[in-house]
């Protein structure tokens, strides 16, 4: 048996980032930018109002004020989305919406609410200096400017910024497909009845939530029965669709625990099985060819805990991230916890943060398959090996899975 710290080394050195892919825009939201962006053209192209109002020359209007407004002829209308010629001289100002193109001639907009607008001119209330209410072109991303580099994770304003510069494809890192398969003679899916002796299968839906969660495709491809013949069917079903293969129970010692046989047979290579951790104790890893493959223990707590502590790193590598790890903040027990020495605990916790101090509290009653217990942790807390008990107050490691609504 390993330590979950080797665990996790073994699972990251055997994912290896993608290569890359083109993707159009609408698609590539959630991945990793493989290139570099710069700004072909100014944004804004152009020179343009930030307010509803008239384009005039500041100039013009140096003695405007309430009682004295300065009265410009009216010389025409700008839109948005279209240019003009018309030149605004000493005088004159022209009506101008947000976006439209500030009128060659003028140097600054006032906003509709400082005029007084009448028929074929406006009085103007308030003296506004040069350049007040333009948008300069470029001063968003100038051209020839560095806009995104390499490793960034496409967010919606990275959208909005490619959009801004015409990228209608962008190269990203591919992601990893993701199967995810349950195991097990006892289980049904949700929407079939409960007969004697079985339970409903959680684990497969939990499995393909949190793939996607991690915004991984991911396809939940059934749950075999415990006969080396099913497992092998769906095992090879998902090889066919999928870079990553997670499976769910049949991995333990039990008689009907096929898992390791199967894969054994298909010539995959077994990288570990069995992790000194609890829960999650018999997790087992192969890789077959460039595919890897996760045998998750049964146990819903388990299975949720080692997709967050070894199958989400491993995606997220995959998906060319660089942040692989959940950040971890040091929190206080809001109560003692007792363990057995011997192996490290993984504990799902609720954090909050009060006076500036993080608190840890463990969700009611604990035990591998009590997967209430993990309803509702925004938090891993990392229990060590060694210690037989916590006591309140003591400081321990949180992976942070979300932060405190409160935060
Ligand atoms: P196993 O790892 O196959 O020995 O399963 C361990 C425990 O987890 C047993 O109590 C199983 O009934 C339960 N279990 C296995 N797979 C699932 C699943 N997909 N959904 C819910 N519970 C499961
Ligand atoms: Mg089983």
């Amino acid at each position: 048996m390993i330590e979950p710290i080797e665990a996790l080394e073994i699972v990251l050195k055997s994912a290896k980032t993608s290569g890359t892919i083109t993707l159009p825009l609408t698609e590539a939201d959630n991945h990793v930018l493989a290139e570099t962006i710069t700004a072909a053209h100014d944004v804004p192209p152009f020179n343009n109002s930030a307010m509803d109002g008239y384009a005039l020359l500041a100039d013009d209007i140096v003695e405007a004020s309430k009682d004295n407004p300065v009265e410009l002829k009216l010389i025409a209308e700008q839109p948005a989305g279209e240019s003009t010629d018309i030149k605004v001289t000493s005088g004159a100002a022209i009506k101008i919406m947000t976006g439209a193109p500030v009128p060659p001639g003028a140097d600054t907009v006032v906003p509709i609410e400082r005029t007084q607008p009448g028929d074929g001119h406006v009085g103007i209330l308030v003296a506004h200096r040069r350049g007040a209410n333009v948008r300069l072109a470029g001063e968003d991303m100038p051209k020839g400017s560095l806009v995104l580099e390499p490793g960034v994770v496409i967010e919606p304003v990275t959208i909005g910024l490619l959009a801004s510069l015409g990228y209608a494809q962008v190269k990203v890192y591919d992601m990893p497909k993701v199967a995810i398969i349950g195991t097990g003679n006892e289980l049904v899916p949700v929407d079939e009845p409960l007969t004697p002796g079985k339970i409903r299968d959680s684990n497969s839906y939990t499995l393909t939530a949190q793939t996607r969660a991690v915004g991984m495709p991911v396809v939940r491809i059934g749950v075999a029965g415990d006969t080396k013949e099913s497992v092998t069917d769906l095992v090879n079903s998902a090889l066919e669709v999928a870079d990553v293969v997670v499976t769910s129970g049949g991995v333990s010692v039990g008689d009907y625990d096929f898992v390791k046989d199967v894969l054994k047979e298909m010539g995959a290579e077994l990288k570990f099985w069995g992790v000194k951790q609890k829960p999650g104790k018999p997790l087992a890893f192969w890789t077959l060819g460039d595919k890897l493959i996760f045998g998750l223990p049964g146990n819903p707590v388990a299975t949720v805990l080692c997709f967050e502590e070894y199958v989400r790193p491993a995606l997220l590598k995959i998906a060319g991230r660089d942040r692989l790890l959940r950040p971890v903040v040091k929190a206080k027990l809001t109560h003692d916890v007792k363990k057995k020495p011997g192996r490290q605990h993984f504990v799902g916790v609720s954090v909050t943060k009060d006076d500036g101090e993080w608190r840890a509290s463990v969700n009611g009653r604990q035990g591998s398959g009590i997967l209430k217990s993990m309803a509702g942790a925004n938090g891993v807390g990392l229990m060590p090996r060694d210690l037989s008990e916590l006591k309140a107050g003591e400081e321990i490691d949180v992976q942070l899975i979300k932060l405190p609504e409160d935060h």
